[in-house]
């Protein structure tokens, strides 16, 4: 199985997937345990014996497993389903269904990630073959035991007996694929400090906002926006101190935005916030409101007070991604130099709309 480094943790779902593989082995034994008795009691007395010789596979493997070699496990238990399917074909005929089992056991092969998929695909072909040849063989063998009216019955709960655990399994599988699709998702998605969407995927949604803004003739703004003198935070308080406060800042900035705004971690301590659909006189605004929230936030008892500064651009549909941003940038510059705390509008904006 691939790992990602010798000391990663073990695959908990294949350790899930083998402690229920336990419990069925375990019931599976007792089960030959009591055919033992069935056989005996048809008179199949060689069939009485196989199930003797089934009980000890079964009991073997559940050691195995024990002694977590779940894989050779699976493979005994395969092996041991092939041979009891073969011989109860031979001596009670088609009739009652136990060649299903074959087909339960072929699909657990795949299961095994252990076993190359290319050998877990071989064997899996060899146990569905074998099925297609105890038809050929064992076809007119005609069941000459004790209650022949209840062979339909007997094949009706063979049937069932092996189709649920593929139903169970196979949907088991297609929920643990989704629920890992979305957490993969998720993760490249997101910065994991801040859960805040990171700068890759913000590039997609940030150009779909665009989009939209501009068939709705809306107004879109781009806001660059920095924690002011962090590395002082930083060398005073110690990095995990910091990292708190730039999860609690990017809470803060989550709180202020709307569902169709973008909150990016850009870099280290910098946060892109693209407002869309918003006026630049709104985002300023709203800007200056979450300008105040975070100077009001305070830490470490108190004594711990952190601030922002925040260059808000306008986003003229004309402008490339990275005009705008450069424009947000120059006025975040002009926010840092002209004493920080503060939201400044990018040159453009303050032209059309005298915002300072
Ligand atoms: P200014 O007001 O001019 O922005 O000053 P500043 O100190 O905030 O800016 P500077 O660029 O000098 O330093 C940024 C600091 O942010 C340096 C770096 O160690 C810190 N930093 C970047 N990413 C992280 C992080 O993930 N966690 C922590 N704790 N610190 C970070
Ligand atoms: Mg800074
Ligand atoms: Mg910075």
């Amino acid at each position: 199985m691939t790992k990602y480094h010798p000391y990663s943790k073990p695959d908990q779902v294949e350790a899930l997937k083998f402690a229920l593989l336990r419990r069925v082995a375990a019931y599976c034994m007792w089960l030959h345990a009591g055919l033992i008795g069935v056989f005996w009691h048809l008179e199949v007395n060689i069939l009485a014996l196989v199930n003797v010789g089934s009980v000890l596979m079964w009991y073997a493997g559940i050691k195995l497993i024990d002694a977590s070699k779940p894989s050779i496990a699976l493979r005994v238990f395969c092996l041991e389903v092939a041979i009891h399917a073969t011989l109860v074909c031979a001596y009670l005929g088609m009739s009652l269904g136990f060649q299903y089992y074959l087909w339960t056991v072929s699909c657990l092969m795949l299961l095994d990630y252990q076993l190359r998929l290319r050998n877990a695909v071989i064997y899996s072909v060899v146990l569905i073959t074998l099925f297609a040849v105890l038809e050929l063989l064992f076809g007119d063998v005609a069941y000459q035991y004790r209650y022949q009216q209840l062979i339909p019955y007997v094949h009706f709960a063979n049937v069932l007996i092996c189709g649920i655990p593929m139903i169970y399994t196979i949907s088991h599988i297609r929920k643990m694929t989704v629920q890992q699709r979305d957490k993969l998702e998720e993760l490249a998605a997101h910065d994991p400090l801040t859960q805040m969407f990171n700068r890759r995927y913000a590039r997609e949604l940030i150009t779909h906002a665009k989009e939209n803004c501009i068939s709705t003739h809306s107004p879109l703004c781009l806001v660059m926006a920095d924690i002011d003198h962090f590395k002082k935070i930083n060398d005073t308080f110690g990095h995990d101190k910091g990292d708190q406060i730039l999860k609690s800042v990017a809470e803060t900035i989550k709180a202020h935005i709307h569902p169709a705004d973008i909150a990016v971690r850009w870099g280290g301590e910098e946060f892109l916030i693209v407002l869309a659909p918003c006026s630049s006189g709104e985002a300023m605004q709203r800007m200056e409101k979450l300008r105040r929230a975070v100077e009001t936030t305070s830490f470490e008892n108190d004594i711990l007070k952190v601030t922002m500064s925040f260059g808000v651009a306008n986003w003229d549909p004309s402008q490339t991604f990275e005009v705008v941003i450069q424009h947000a940038d120059a006025a975040l510059y002009d926010s840092k130099h002209s004493g920080r705390n503060r939201v400044t509008a990018a040159p453009i904006l303050r032209v059309s709309e005298g915002v300072s």
